[in-house]
């Protein structure tokens, strides 16, 4: 069933009957999502350039393209590619650029039932240079990001009921992630909390409300105070994180894979990755959330370190080509031992 021809709570029928209201409820439930996320998006303006401008200064660059980002929709935009379905919970401007991002998620398979769009501020953005050397300026304007408030919430629990997992990053207000994260705990729905970007005084509920944790290294580093320089490193700040609160916690490590451990079992593991030749890794770390969160929905009794094994497999390959979203593999183009 099509949830487009059925009454939402912010478009009830004329006569709002109940029992149309509690059949469309469990409707919601029989066909939940298999990932729900609740974050951010942002269009990347990204100019290409000899050098990066001076103050004042007004140059000639070489290349202009416009890239879907955002940790919130990459993440989406993954679970989605590897055959999950999923929805989308975010806020864009009344503008062209979110008319666009609402294009790119119905072209990914992601349901943009509740996507907001409001006139109050502007698509959440990007601007990025970057010079010939590599090095680039940056500056993000999250806009209408930071008005996803509890409204947009409400609007969007009765399709959490039948969800399998939730992910939220710090992309938003970090009080809207935490309601998120709480509504999804009353409704058992298992949880992914991804700390990025890092704030120093993190609330102490997002701890316990994660069932995974996920974070990579500069993340950790600031979370918990403890310098990560090495795999060994990865496990004393997971364990540390494990005291807070968390189910279980993944520390992602770049080329070296990522290491795992959870409550039931402590011992850190880790997951090596393949080395492979690197073009671009933006974006790898939204990869591996994606990717997990696909796993822990259609895989819910597999090993976390499995599900971490072929989470790195994804991102792995993300990383081999240009781009965010433009390099995430989709299911046809990964080895289908891994479904
Ligand atoms: P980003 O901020 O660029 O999104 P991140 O710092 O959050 O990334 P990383 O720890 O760098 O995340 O990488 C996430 C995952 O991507 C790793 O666990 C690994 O599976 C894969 N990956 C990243 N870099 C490489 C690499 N150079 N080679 C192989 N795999 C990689």
């Amino acid at each position: 069933m099509k949830y487009s021809t059925l009454v939402t709570p912010s478009n009830p029928p004329s006569c709002y009957n109940r029992t149309v209201a509690v059949q469309f409820f469990l409707n919601m439930a029989e066909e939940g999502f298999d990932v729900v996320v609740v974050g951010s998006c942002m269009t990347d303006l990204v100019s290409q350039a000899p050098r990066l401008p001076k103050a004042g200064e007004t140059i000639h660059g070489h290349k202009f393209f416009i890239g879907f980002g955002g940790k919130g929709a990459n993440q989406c935009i993954q679970a989605s590619r590897l055959g999950a379905k999923t929805a989308m919970v975010c806020k864009v401007g009344k503008d062209f650029f979110g008319d666009n991002y609402i294009q790119n998620f119905k072209n990914n398979g992601v349901s943009t039932e509740f996507v907001g769009q409001t006139d109050k501020a502007a698509t959440g953005a990007a601007s990025i240079i970057v010079n010939d050397a590599g090095e680039n300026a940056i500056v993000i304007v999250a806009g209408a990001n930071m008005l996803l408030g509890y409204e947009d919430l409400q609007r969007a629990w009765p399709a959490l009921g039948g969800t399998k997992v939730l992910i939220c990053q710090l992309e938003i207000s970090p009080d809207t992630s935490l309601q998120a994260l709480r509504s999804a705990r009353e409704r058992q729905v298992k949880t992914i909390f991804n700390p990025a970007p890092a704030i120093p005084d993190l609330h102490p509920d997002f701890y316990p409300l994660s069932d995974v944790f996920c974070c990579n290294e500069p993340e950790a580093e600031l979370l918990t105070g403890v310098a990560v320089g090495s795999v060994d490193d990865a496990g004393k700040v997971g364990a540390e994180l494990l005291q807070r609160g968390c189910g279980s916690v993944i520390v992602t490590l770049g080329p070296q894979g990522c290491v795992v451990l959870s409550s039931q079992d402590p011992v850190p593991r880790h997951v090596a990755t393949t080395p492979v030749t690197t073009l671009d890794t933006t974006g790898a770390g939204d990869s591996f959330i994606g990717a997990l969160a696909f796993y822990m929905a259609h895989y819910p009794t597999m090993p976390l370190e499995e599900m971490a094994r072929r989470a790195n497999q994804v991102a792995t390959v993300s990383v081999q080509g240009v781009g965010t979203q433009t390099s995430y593999p989709s299911r046809k183009d990964m080895p289908q031992e891994l479904f």
